[in-house]
C-alpha cells in the first residue's frame, strides 16, 4: 500500500518567527518593537532571511523549537510505529485506532517490504497476510472485542498519523532516521516529510539532512565498516578520519582528558566570576546568555 506523506500546515510566518527569536537576544529593542520593524517591512524579508541563514550556522538551536509543523502520514507499517514514536521530545502523535477501528477485508492492507518478493517468498507472505485475516475477521464476527481480535495483526498493518513537531525535533529525527543506518521505511518516511517542508519552506527544508551533513554534525560517528558501505559515506567524512587528520597535523596532543585539564577550564571559570566589572562582552566574551 502507497505511504501517503503531507505537510498538512506550519506555523504561520516561521521565518520571522525565528528571526525575532534571534533579535530578541541580540539587540536592546523589545520584541513588540523588532515586529513592528517585521509588520512595517522596515525589515526587508530578504534581510530576515539572510539574517536566519547565518544563525542557522550556529549551534544557537532553541529558537528553531518556535518553529511548529504538522504532517499527515498514512499507510505505514506498525513496524515503523514503533520507531517513530520512540521520539518523545517536541512531537505530538495521534494514531489510527485498533480499538475503535476495524479493518474490514478490504481494507485489511497490508505493508511489504520488497526484499519478500526478491527473495521468492512474496506469495507466502501474501497467504499468511491472508489467513491472519482470515482469523482476524473471524474473531470479530463470533463477537470477540477488536481491542483482542487485534493481538493476531502483523507488524506489517497499515496505520495512519498526525503529527505535529517542532523543527528542533524534526533535525534531529532527520539526523538519526535519514541515516543509511536507519530501517527503510523510517528513512523514507521521513526523506517524504523532508521534501514537503523543502516545498514549503526552502530555507528550512534544506536544513534537513543526515547527522553527517554538511548542515549538521558534519561526520558520520557509525560504526568505520558501516561508513565505508554507505553511499553518502564517499561524500562524507568519517570521525576517525578527522581524528586522525588532527593527530598527524600534530594540532592537538589528542592525550585523553586528565583532571589538569578539566581544571583549566574549571579556572577559566572562576575568572569570570572574580571579575564582574567590564562591561557587556568585549572579545573574550563568553559564547551564550
Ligand atoms: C539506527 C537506529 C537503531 C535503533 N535501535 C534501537 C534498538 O535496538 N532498541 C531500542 O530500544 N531503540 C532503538 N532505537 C531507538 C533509539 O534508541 C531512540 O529511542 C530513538 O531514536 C528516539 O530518539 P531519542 O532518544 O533521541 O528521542 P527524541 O525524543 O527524538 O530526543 C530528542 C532529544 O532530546 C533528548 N532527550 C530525550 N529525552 C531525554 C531525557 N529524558 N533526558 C535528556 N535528554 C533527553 C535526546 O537525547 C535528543 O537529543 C534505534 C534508533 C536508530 C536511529
Amino acid at each position: 500500500m502507497p505511504l501517503d506523506v503531507r505537510l498538512l500546515d506550519y506555523a504561520r510566518d516561521p521565518l520571522a518567527k525565528l528571526y525575532g527569536a534571534y533579535r530578541t537576544c541580540y539587540t536592546p529593542k523589545t520584541p513588540g518593537e523588532v515586529w513592528e520593524e517585521i509588520a512595517d517591512g522596515r525589515i526587508a524579508p530578504d534581510d530576515i532571511r539572510a539574517f536566519v541563514a547565518e544563525r542557522l550556522k550556529t549551534g544557537h538551536a532553541s529558537p528553531l523549537e518556535q518553529v511548529v509543523f504538522w504532517f499527515g502520514i498514512g499507510g505505514v507499517s506498525r513496524s515503523l510505529s514503533h520507531q517513530f514514536v520512540r521520539h518523545r521530545i517536541g512531537i505530538s502523535f495521534e494514531q489510527q485506532s485498533q480499538r475503535y477501528v476495524r479493518y474490514r477485508e478490504e481494507r485489511l492492507d497490508y505493508v511489504m517490504p520488497r526484499t519478500w518478493r526478491e527473495r521468492g517468498l512474496g506469495d507466502d507472505y501474501d497467504r499468511l497476510m491472508g489467513e491472519i485475516t482470515r482469523v482476524y475477521q473471524a474473531a470479530l464476527a463470533a463477537g470477540v472485542p477488536a481491542e483482542d481480535a487485534r493481538f493476531v495483526l502483523p507488524n506489517a498493518t497499515p496505520t495512519n498519523f498526525q503529527v505535529m513537531v517542532n523543527f528542533t525535533e524534526l533535525l534531529h529525527i532527520a539526523d538519526l532516521r535519514l541515516c543509511w543506518r536507519a530501517q527503510w521505511e523510517i528513512r523514507h518516511m521521513v526523506a517524504l516529510m523532508r521534501r514537503e517542508v523543502l516545498r514549503a519552506v526552502p530555507e528550512l527544508g534544506g536544513q534537513l539532512q543526515p547527522k553527517c551533513g554538511d548542515r549538521r554534525m558534519g561526520y558520520c560517528d557509525e560504526p568505520i565498516q558501516e561508513w565505508g558501505r554507505c553511499p553518502i559515506g564517499k561524500v562524507r567524512p568519517h570521525k576517525e578520519q578527522l581524528l586522525d587528520l588532527f593527530r598527524r597535523q600534530g594540532a592537538g596532543g589528542m592525550a585523553p582528558l586528565g583532571e589538569a585539564d578539566l581544571r583549566s577550564v574549571e579556572d577559566a571559570g572562576n575568572e569570570e566570576e572574580a571579575a564582574p566589572s567590564g562591561g557587556a562582552g568585549g572579545p573574550s566574551a563568553p559564547v551564550g546568555p
